[in-house]
Parts: structure tokens; C-alpha cells; sequence
């Protein structure tokens, strides 16, 4: 069996048939595995690209358990600050609190007059479990299955599931700032209130709620406690590794074609590239159809800015906190967007600031006296375009200068609120869509694969089984975005392919 791409999706999917006996071959287009969970080295420093915080790590939920099993409980987990997330909204500052009962209580501390929105919030993220489950559940079935329970998941995704978050939360209150508050982690999904649906809104809140969590040693070990899974059963992952076709015979997967033109044959194939990737450009012949047409309903999610700094000094000399910083220049988080767009002068409408060497205890003990800081900013994939077909670092002086521009601005943003690390920073980079597109290969720099509109839950086709036989999908196109939906993606790709029968002692294990 072939693996394309070893993010989150393809490693678990690999590991799991692994562990059910098959012989699993990943092939990898970048120099290191991992996807959005690899970590990166320079000039002495080490940073993450995506993986920034986890939840639902620190007790042993199905996450955690899905975790521990994949790496054999190698992977460690470090808990943030119970302050996990401070929202600077204009002028005010927000925060939220690691725990059910304290995330409640310190938003009502936050709005006294709020009490009752607060809760009949918090309630509708209880029950948005049933629904997310009953989402992932349908993904995987057959689709005689799917047909024969489509009553049930209608039933449970009924109600503000589908509804634009905005006007969920707009029944429950007319406070602007409790609003923004509460989409406050906006940007880990990718849209603001009025364009995201509840689902995914709910699905991140919940996530967080008892806090975040970061890999001890980076996120790196992710990937490097997975792959010996792999291994064990006669597997490998082979970084260099570019898939250039999905090779289609007589309506069924004959193998793929790699990037250096030689063939490997093989009837089965998991994408876990994304189905950008995987219907535009690796099955760009008549098989790939069906996907094509259907695609015009869905969106790649929007594009990205990080700059990856170096300080001399730890992160306790730096006093850097183990909470994200997520600045926004209003409460009306839309409006802000729509006027980046507009005018790309405009402040960015988020600009999010991590502190991972804060948040790894392991850290001083790979980069002794160093510490590292994050930011993520949005960026429309169009600004960075008429470089696309340059090679990295070659892509000429109006494009550095372009990044150094940009990485300037939003280096005030931290200045701003760290005042204490102006003259400390000793090395900073950008990178840009481009570098998603270089590193990661999503074509328009996508930083979560699709976008997560209400649209998108609607497409049935989004699913592990495809109409290609032996060609599957993983990742987080098939499920939701974040380390844990890819994840899970992976779990249900393989319960689809390997059937309940094979899946239920495997399932007893990973949930003992
Ligand atoms: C800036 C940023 C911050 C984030 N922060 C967080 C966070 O804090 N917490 C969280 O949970 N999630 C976070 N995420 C999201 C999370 O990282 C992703 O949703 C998740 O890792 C996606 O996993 P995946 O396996 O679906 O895709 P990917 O990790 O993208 O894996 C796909 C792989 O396929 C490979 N590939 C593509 N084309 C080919 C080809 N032709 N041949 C061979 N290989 C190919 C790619 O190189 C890649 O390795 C963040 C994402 C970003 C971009």
C-alpha cells in the first residue's frame, strides 16, 4: 500500500494498517516527514510551522489515548499556562482559562452581566460533541450505510450545527465583546464568526477548553514517535519522495508515478496531499472528473505569514508566557477582514504571537540560553503569485524586500506587547504562501486545506472512499483541520477501508 504525504493523516493511516498487517510505503515530497508537524532548524534556533498547541491531551480522552497508542506513549505533553489563549481586542483584553468551570467563571468575572449567554453557551458546546462525532461517523460509512442513517446524522446535525457561527451566538447575546471573545481562537480554524459554520467553531472551543498542551521536545517527535510503527511491520517513509501521478487503469489504481518519472505499482493508494492536490494535479485525466466538478463548491482555506524569531537569553530571562497571543485591531472580526483585503495597508485583522520554547521543557536542553517566538498572520495567496514558478530562495530582491517588509510590521505587533525584547531579537525569517506551497505543496498556499465553510460540511464526497477503486483520502480535507482532526481523519480512513470486523480488536486496544 502507497501513503502520499506524511502529515498527521498519512502517518496515523499508516500506522494503524501497520498495525493490522499490511506493509505500508509513505512517500514523502519534502526533505523531512511530518507535514504541518515538522519542525525546522536555523542559525542554531528551532521552530515549529503547525503545531503550535493541542488539546484534550492532559487526561486520558479518546485524543489522548489515540496519541499514546500511535507512539507507544513516547510522545510527552506539556501543559501551557492555565491562561492558554489572551485575546488583545482593540484597546480591552480577554483571556480564557484552562477548565470548564474556570473558563466560565473567568468570563463572567470578564462580563458580569452576562452570566446566563455564558452558560446556555457552554451548553451547546456539550452537545456539539454528539454532532462532531456524528459528522466524523458518516465520513467512514459505506455508502449504503451512510444512505440507511441518514435520518440519525440529519437528526444530530440539526439545530446551529450548520449555522454561521455569528448568528448562533448573536441569539445568545448582543455583547460585541463577549462575541469576540468567544471566536477569539478564530484563526485556528480560518474564518471569522460570519463566515464560519457553529460546527467548526464548537469543534475548536471544545478542543481548548481544558487548555492547551505542547509536545515536549517540539513537534517534531510527533512524526519521529509514529514512523517506527510503521517500520515494525516492514514498512518505510521515504522523504524525496514527489508523487507526480496517481496512475488509473481501467477505472481502478494501477500505482503512482514519481516525480523522477519511474512507476511503482500497486493497487492501493491513500492521498493524504489534499483533494486540491489529489484531483487537480494528481489525477488530472478524466478519472479525476467527478472531484473536479465538485470542487467548485468548496474554497483552499486562506493563506498565511510566519515569522520564525531567534532570541539570545531563555524564556524565562525573556520572560516569555506559555499563552498565545491573538491581537486584533476590533471586535468585529469580519470587518477587519474584509478591509485587509481591501487594502493591504490596513493593521492585519489577527496576528497570532506562540512562545514554544516557553512551552517546551526540553527546549534549554537543545538550544541551551535560547528562545524561540512564532507569528502567524494571514495573507491572500495573490500578493505572492508572479513568484510562484521561482525557485526557493532565488525568487529575487522586490520579493525579499517584500518579506522584510512584512516581517517588520508584524514584528511590532510583539513589541508592542513585549516591549522588553526590542535589541534582544538575533535572527527573524518570514515565510510566505509561497513556503506552504514549497514545503507543504499546497498549490495556493492553503494554511488548513479547504476552508471550513458551511458549504464544505455539506459535501458528501469529502469522505475516505472515493469512486476510484483502491484509491483512498486521509487528512484534514476528509475530516477538519488541527493535528487531532487529521488525526482522526486517519482512524477513520482505515476503519472505512479494513471494515468493522478487522477494526474492532484494533479499536479495543487503542481505547483499553
Ligand atoms: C501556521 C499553522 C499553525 C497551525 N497550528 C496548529 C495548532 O496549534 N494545533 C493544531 O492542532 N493544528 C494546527 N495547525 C493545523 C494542523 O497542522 C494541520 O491541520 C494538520 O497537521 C494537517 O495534517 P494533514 O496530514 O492533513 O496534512 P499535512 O500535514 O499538510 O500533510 C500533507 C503532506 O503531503 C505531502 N505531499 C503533498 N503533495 C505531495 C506529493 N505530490 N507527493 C508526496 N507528498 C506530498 C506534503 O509535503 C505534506 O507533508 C496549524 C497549521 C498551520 C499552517
Amino acid at each position: 500500500m502507497i501513503v502520499i504525504g506524511s502529515g498527521m493523516g498519512g502517518l496515523t493511516t499508516a500506522a494503524l494498517l501497520s498495525d493490522l498487517g499490511r506493509k505500508v510505503c509513505v512517500l514523502e515530497q519534502h526533505y523531512t516527514a511530518g507535514g504541518f508537524t515538522h519542525s525546522y532548524e536555523r542559525a542554531g534556533y528551532e521552530w515549529d510551522v503547525g503545531v503550535h498547541y493541542i488539546g484534550e491531551v492532559g487526561a486520558p480522552t479518546r485524543t489522548r489515548k489515540m496519541f499514546d497508542y500511535l507512539s507507544g506513549g513516547d510522545l510527552q505533553w506539556a501543559p501551557m499556562d492555565a491562561e492558554y489563549d489572551r485575546f488583545y481586542v482593540g484597546d480591552k483584553v480577554f483571556n480564557a482559562i484552562a477548565g470548564r468551570e474556570e473558563f466560565r467563571d473567568n468570563l463572567v468575572r470578564q462580563f458580569p452581566d452576562e452570566e446566563k449567554a455564558i452558560d446556555r453557551y457552554l451548553a451547546l458546546l456539550e452537545r456539539c460533541g454528539d454532532a462532531l462525532s456524528a459528522f466524523g461517523m458518516s465520513r467512514g460509512m459505506s455508502p449504503l450505510l451512510r444512505l440507511a442513517v441518514r435520518p440519525w446524522t440529519a437528526w444530530k446535525l440539526r439545530g446551529p450545527y450548520r449555522r454561521r457561527t455569528y448568528e448562533v451566538l448573536s441569539e445568545l447575546t448582543d455583547n460585541p465583546d463577549l462575541i469576540a471573545t468567544l471566536c477569539g481562537q478564530w484563526g485556528d480554524m480560518g474564518l471569522p464568526p460570519k463566515r464560519s459554520p457553529f460546527l467548526a467553531h464548537a469543534m475548536i472551543a471544545r478542543h481548548y477548553l481544558y487548555g492547551g498542551y505542547y509536545p515536549v521536545g517540539g513537534s517534531w517527535r510527533i512524526a519521529d514517535t509514529i514512523i517506527p510503527k510503521i517500520q515494525a511491520a516492514g514498512g518505510e517513509v521515504f522523504t524525496y519522495a514527489r508523487v507526480e501521478r496517481i496512475l488509473v487503469e481501467d477505472g481502478a489504481v494501477a500505482g503512482v508515478e514519481m516525480q523522477d518519472g519511474h512507476r511503482i505499482d500497486c493497487d492501493c493508494v491513500i492521498s493524504s496531499a489534499g483533494v486540491v492536490n489529489t484531483f487537480e494535479r494528481l489525477l488530472p485525466d478524466a478519472a479525476g472528473d467527478y472531484y473536479r466538478q465538485r470542487m467548485e463548491k468548496v474554497q483552499p482555506s486562506s493563506a498565511h505569514l510566519g515569522v520564525y524569531v531567534g532570541l539570545k537569553g531563555t524564556a524565562e530571562e525573556l520572560g516569555l508566557p506559555r499563552t498565545n497571543f491573538w491581537i486584533y485591531p476590533s471586535n468585529d472580526y469580519d470587518a477587519a477582514l474584509d478591509d485587509f483585503l481591501e487594502n493591504p495597508e490596513a493593521p492585519f485583522p489577527v496576528v497570532y504571537i506562540s512562545f514554544p520554547s516557553a512551552k517546551d521543557p526540553d527546549y534549554e536542553n537543545r538550544h541551551p540560553g535560547t528562545a524561540t517566538i512564532e507569528i502567524v498572520a494571514p495573507a491572500p495567496y495573490a500578493w505572492f503569485e508572479k513568484w510562484r514558478d521561482e525557485t526557493w530562495g532565488k525568487r529575487g530582491e522586490d520579493y525579499e524586500a517584500m518579506k522584510a517588509a512584512l516581517g517588520e510590521r508584524l514584528m511590532e505587533y510583539l513589541y508592542d506587547k513585549l516591549p522588553q525584547l526590542r535589541g534582544k531579537v538575533d535572527y527573524f525569517e518570514v515565510s510566505t504562501p509561497l513556503s506552504t506551497n514549497w514545503f507543504g505543496g499546497y498549490q495556493y498556499g492553503e494554511l488548513y486545506g479547504l476552508e471550513h465553510s458551511p458549504e464544505r460540511l455539506r459535501q458528501g464526497w469529502l469522505r475516505p472512499r472515493t469512486r476510484i477503486r483502491g484509491l483512498w483520502l486521509t487528512g484534514q480535507d476528509t475530516l477538519t483541520c488541527g493535528v487531532t482532526g487529521a488525526m482522526m481523519s486517519g482512524l477513520i480512513t482505515t476503519m472505512s477501508m479494513e471494515g468493522p470486523r478487522r477494526m474492532a480488536p484494533l479499536l479495543r486496544r487503542i481505547y483499553a
